[in-house]
Parts: structure tokens; sequence; C-alpha cells
């Protein structure tokens, strides 16, 4: 391949974003890749350095860029750091779009990624892995297997087996289409299910409904919703985001709602992000404009709209962990800790770097276990110093990593979403 196709014209990294960059390195601390590895090249500066060499010819499609590229967790937080205002968001999930179309990886690889972008985002394919679920609680595989075990095969595999989901009472529950508010309505919203979400946590959905309607809103959940587009996205599957995206375009924009409510970091900032993903549509991007307006994390909308209702107290101490696509993708990092500090008996416990990935980005924890890894081993450190009975995160994919290492060094720490803690408040009871 020459030079000078390394990428092409088709979704090209942004000349204007590369430019903003001025090189100052403010955003070194803060990247969890670059203080692992210490290379400059695994850091924001460097993987810019290299996206704008790729643009200009300098340097070819090749393992070497997408080694470091691959290597990014996506996980935004040089965007809060960087003075400038670099979207280097826009420059990884362009450059990783050019990668998945001009790159041939190896053909363990291939199969990897075409497993998970088969079975991932579509729930109904999710829902057919409930039985290993219940096999592998029944015969207690995890233990028989432990990761170190299982690492020596695949450590691929072997994060995907640790992050089979625990078995619930709701594991595999569906939710109505529509709530009613209790008492007066105040507020007509609507939820985002999530493909993970929905089918390994529907317990979480469960308790943003009852929140939201505690607190005064009628929840319509519309059918067939499949994914956000936002693992996709993430990993440079542009059109496959850009196709998830136009279905609840159409699904929520006939509903007509005061907000669309999501539970998942992920999938909140990519529908923030859809009055871009969409943007040059001629039929979609408009109300795909409308629907990034309307969308909220559901800590941001009960901050802004008040609880409103009594909170009964609870005697736990609880930690938090800031979600990447929470804070750095949509700039939420009060809302949920004032909402945790209002329930009345309830001891809040900061955690060293909260605002530092937890390796579970999308796939990464998957498809680079070894770094996945060690931000784990770095985050579970981190819950332990706190002493905390509960860590809050409220995103699907660090509760999934995070319970993975929690249980496997024995924590007594458990993993909620902060949504199931306001409920049990609610409620005046834990469970
Ligand atoms: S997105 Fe995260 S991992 Fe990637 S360069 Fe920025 S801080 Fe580093
Ligand atoms: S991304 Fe921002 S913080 Fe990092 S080197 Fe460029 S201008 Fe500086």
């Amino acid at each position: 391949m020459s030079l000078e196709t390394a990428f092409d014209d088709t979704d090209r990294p942004s000349g204007k974003i590369i430019q903003d960059c001025v090189h100052c390195g403010f955003c070194l601390s803060s990247c969890p890749t670059y203080l692992e590895t210490g290379n400059e090249l695994d850091s924001p500066r460097g993987r810019i350095h290299l996206i704008k060499a790729a643009a200009e010819g300098r340097i070819p499609m090749g393992t070497s860029l997408v080694k470091h590229l691959d290597l990014c967790l996506g996980c935004l937080a040089c965007e809060t750091a960087c003075p400038s205002g670099v979207k280097y968001g826009s420059l990884i999930e362009m450059s990783r779009g050019q990668i998945e179309r001009r790159f041939k990886r190896g053909l363990g690889e291939k199969i990897l990624r075409a497993f998970i972008f088969r079975i991932f985002p579509y729930p109904r394919r999710l829902r057919l892995l409930l039985p290993f679920v219940y096999l592998v609680k029944a015969l207690g595989l995890k233990k028989i297997f432990p990761p170190a075990l299982l690492n020596r095969l695949s450590p691929s595999a072997s994060s995907m087996f640790h992050m089979l989901p625990e078995v619930s009472s709701a594991l595999g529950e569906t939710l109505s289409a529509f709530y009613p508010a209790l008492g007066e309505r105040k507020k007509k919203v609507a939820l985002l299910n999530g493909c993970v979400q929905g089918v390994f946590f529907p317990e979480i959905n469960r308790a943003t409904v009852e929140v939201l309607c505690a607190t005064g809103c009628e929840v319509f959940i519309p059918r067939n919703q499949g994914c956000c587009g936002a693992l996709s996205v993430h990993s440079g599957r542009l059109e496959e985001g850009r196709m998830f995206a136009r279905r609840l375009v159409d699904l929520f924009t006939v509903l007509e709602v005061d907000a669309v409510v999501v539970n998942s970091a992920g999938c909140g900032s990519t529908m923030k992000e859809y009055v871009e993903i969409l943007r040059g549509d001629p039929v979609y991007s408009e109300a795909a404009a409308q629907l990034s307006a309307k969308t909220v994390d559901v800590m941001e909308f009960l901050s802004d709209t008040g609880i409103g209702t009594p909170l009964h107290p609870l005697d736990i101490r609880v930690t938090y962990q800031d979600a990447c696509h929470i804070v750095h993708g949509q700039g939420i990092r009060s809302a949920p800790r004032e909402l945790l500090r209002s329930v009345p008996g309830l001891k809040f416990t900061e955690m060293l770097q909260s605002d530092h990935c937890c390796g579970s980005a999308g796939i990464y924890n998957i498809v680079q276990p070894e770094m996945s890894a060690k931000l784990l081993s770095r985050k579970i450190r981190e819950v332990e110093k706190t002493g905390a009975d509960y860590l809050a995160v409220g995103n699907p994919g660090c509760m999934i990593q995070i319970r993975k290492g929690l249980l496997n060094s024995d924590s007594k720490t458990k993993i909620v979403h902060p949504v199931e803690i306001l409920n049990w408040s609610l409620k005046g009871g834990i469970g």
C-alpha cells in the first residue's frame, strides 16, 4: 500500500481538529495508557501526531499505526484535560473507521471482532447467552476456570468468560412498554433499554422506571429498540453505527416526550452525538439533532428535576466511579454525587482517580485484555482503599468489568448503579 493511501476521503479525521492541538502535553498525565506504558505514542499527543502523519501520507496504514491507536481506550480523559478544546474523540473514531475499512487484521482478531459485532448489539442474540450464564453459575465454572488459568489459553476468551453477568432474579426480565406516573404527572419521558443493560441488568432499568415514576414521570419504553450504535461508532464501524442511530431516531421522535432518559454512559454519550453522527444525512439530520437535544443521563435528569419525594435513611458507605462517557463524554461530575449525598444516613467516600478508566471501554477488555487487566487492578486497589460497602457506577460495561475484579479479589464491596441506591432510599430499604 502506498503512503498516499493510508487514509481515504470517507470519514477522514478532521484536519482542523488535528491543527487545534498545540502539542502542550497537558493531556499526558490524564491518559491511562500513557501512564502505564510511558510511551509518547500511547499518549493523546503522540496519537494525534500519528494520525496527522497518516493523514499527510508520511506513514502507511500498518501495524505500527494500528497498534498505538488500538491501545487507546477512547475514554476521552484527554478531552477533559485539554485546554485547547481538541476534540480527540472525533479523531480517534474517524481514524478507527479508516482502520476498519483499510487495514487487514489477522484471522483470529477478525473472528473475535465478527463474533462481538454479530452478538453484542442485538438484544435477542444476547438473550441466547442466558442459558449459558445459568449453566456457568450452576456448575461454578468461574471458580473452576479462574482468569489465571484461562489466560494461558486465550486472554480475550478468558476476559469474555469472566465478564458473564451474575445470575439475579431479574435476569432476562422484559419491562412493559408504559408505566404511569405515581401521583400527579409532571413529565412524559422515554427510556432507552440498552442492549447489555436491557438483557443483563434489567433490574437497573426497573429501578430507573420506579424512580422516574415516583418523581412524577410517565415512562414509555419503545419496543424493539436494538442498539444505539455506541459500540459500533467507538470501534470505527461508522456506517453500522449510523444505521442503529437512524432506527432509534425513528422510534423515539414519534413519542414527543419531554426527555429521553438513558442510564448507560456510552449510550447516552453517543445519543447526544447523533447530531454529529447523522449531520449531513438529508433525511435524518434534523430529527437526530432533536433527539440529541432531548437525551439526558438519568442522574442529570433527576438532579435537574429534583426527586420531590421523601428519601428514607440508608446506613451504607458508598463510593463512586465516574464512567468515562458520563464524566468526560457528557461532562457530568457533580449530579450523581449530590444525589447520593442527599440520601439520609448514607456515608459518601471519594475514591482516588475516580475518573480514570477501569479498562472496560466498550469492547476494549476483550480486544486488549492485558492493558485492560492492568487498569482494572489499579481500579480495584483504589476501591479497596475506600472501605465502601457499595461502589456506584452508571454504566453496564464498567459494572461488568469492576464486578469481575471485585469477585476475583474476594472484595466485600458490591457494585450498583446509583439509581438503584436512590430507589432503595425511596422504598426505605436495600434490595
Ligand atoms: S481517549 Fe483515553 S486512552 Fe485514548 S488518548 Fe485520550 S486519555 Fe488516552
Ligand atoms: S491534545 Fe490538547 S492537551 Fe494534549 S497536547 Fe494537544 S493541545 Fe495539548
